[in-house]
């Protein structure tokens, strides 16, 4: 029982309190509402653009004093600020990667949001840790990551590749980079941002499909040895996000063994394919990755935000990454402190949500709707073939299929992506390939129905042909 008062101090109450009864029916509604969003979905456009004007009306105005009305505000949190967005859930959203999240990755991220989940020291978290933990292994094995993986769970690709990448250079040192236009911007970005040189990253080129061209990379790394640098990194991509490449890992491999290089491996996109039953034959070899990311966040069904990345060198994330703040004393062996394995201190468990995934639906179940997301890629391809209007750019892979309409230039091929998204059917982006703009589909949706690729190709179709 508190004392109102001590030694004339006065204490007031908890004015944040809300009582049970209230917080049941509030979570209720919260319930209901988000049942009511996926049930309707299919029905609703796959974006909601917004005009800033009309959102800073509708949400913003000057700072709330007075205490306000719950259950209205929650009504305009869900029918205006989180209609507006790309619903990457939606059955018909093939735009960049999809956000497929899964019924039972959303219960797990709602039970560690209202537990005040943590995963920052084993003392203060020992039951998220062992969670993340665990969940690690499990996909490391079913990924065929080497056994010496140890990983942290992260934001996302971004993030996760950030993490490696530090790793990486407290073990390698400075040196060159070598990558290809077809890596990932975020991880250019990352390098810089770390004080990478830009003088001292590579851009090497890539093949007919878009995979690193492994001689054209022995060439760039002999250049560079005969002007005294120091090549350090190779960043292989495992599913790129523009054409679904798999760069080859054993030629890549081969080639940092003969330099002392470290290979990474980002499988932010394409990563989880390794858990498909077809899937585990079109993206191998992860066990030659030093360090490997991937984004369940889009292929494992998973609500924003998660990603993970592994490192092979056992201790090599603790070394890079612990700090030993007196009333965060380490311990050793299985209890782990997750904050000594990257840059986050303070951070939720988001591991609770994939570790019920993977539990609710198990790896067999999961397997198979990734697979599926490869076979509608490969169904849309053959739409396209028999289209009169496209032809196929790069075949599918991975999920991702582009094509163009070769009586349009690329500006008809940017509007009638644009059509199509604003007529609300379906999203839809269109990507630069060669310096040509290309449609692009990604179709990692379980949802994702046969007629909804129909209907959009033949939208696509009539959208090319009336814009050019
Ligand atoms: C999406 C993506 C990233 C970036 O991941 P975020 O989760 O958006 O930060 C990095 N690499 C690849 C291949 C991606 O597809």
């Amino acid at each position: 029982m508190d004392r109102d008062t001590q030694d004339g101090l006065a204490i007031p109450p908890d004015l944040l309190e809300m009582t049970p009864e209230q917080l049941r029916t509030l979570g209720y509604w919260v319930v209901d509402r988000t049942i009511e969003h996926l049930k309707t979905l299919d029905a609703r456009p796959a974006i909601t653009p917004g005009s800033a004007t009309e959102l800073l009306a509708a949400l913003g105005g000057t700072p709330p004093i007075a205490a306000g009305d719950v259950v209205a505000d929650l009504n305009l949190l869900a029918d205006v600020a989180l209609e507006h967005q790309q619903h990457g859930d939606h059955p018909r959203y093939f735009a960049r990667v999809p956000g497929p999240s899964s019924p039972a990755a959303i219960l797990g991220d709602w039970l560690a949001t209202g537990m005040q989940s943590v995963a920052s020291s084993w003392g203060g978290g020992s039951g998220p840790t062992t969670i993340e933990l665990v969940t690690l292994s499990w996909l490391r094995d079913a990924l065929g990551l080497a056994p010496t993986s140890e990983g942290v769970m992260l934001s996302g690709g971004s993030m996760a590749n950030a993490t490696a990448f530090m790793a990486a250079r407290s073990r390698q040192g400075d040196g060159v980079i070598y990558m290809t236009d077809q890596t990932h911007a975020s991880i250019k970005r990352a390098l810089l941002a770390f004080g990478q040189p830009e003088s001292e990253v590579r851009m090497v080129a890539t093949d007919a499909q878009f995979r690193m061209d492994p001689q054209a990379l022995r060439e760039e790394i002999a250049r560079d040895l005969a002007a005294g640098r120091t090549p350090a990194i190779v960043v292989g991509t495992s599913g790129t996000t523009n054409t679904g490449a798999v760069d080859d890992l054993e030629e890549l491999r081969a080639i940092c063994d003969d330099h002392g290089m470290w290979l990474h491996v980002d499988g932010a996109y394409g990563g989880p394919v390794a858990l498909g039953h077809r899937g585990r034959t079109l993206v191998t070899d992860l066990n030659l990755a030093d360090s490997f990311v991937m984004d369940p966040h889009k292929w494992l069904f998973q609500p924003y935000d998660l990603a993970c990345c592994y490192v092979a060198h056992e201790g090599l994330l603790h070394e890079t990454f612990a700090m030993y703040p007196e009333y965060l004393a380490d311990v050793s062996g299985e209890e782990v402190d997750m904050s000594n394995r990257s840059l986050e201190l303070s951070r939720r468990s988001r591991a609770i949500k994939l570790w019920l995934t993977l539990r609710t639906y198990g790896l067999d179940t999961l397997g198979s709707a990734i697979d599926r997301g490869i076979a509608l890629a490969e169904y849309a391809q053959a739409l396209v073939d028999q289209s009169p209007v496209f032809e196929t750019f790069t075949p599918a892979q991975l999920g991702i299929v582009t094509f163009t309409a070769p009586q349009a230039d690329d500006a008809a091929h940017r509007r009638a992506a644009t059509a199509l998204t604003a007529d609300g059917y379906a999203a839809v982006t269109s990507t630069t390939l060669r310096g040509r703009t290309v449609l692009r589909l990604c179709t990692i949706n379980p949802k994702t129905t046969t007629e909804d690729l129909d209907g959009t190709i033949s939208r696509l179709a009539r959208f090319v042909v009336e814009s050019s």
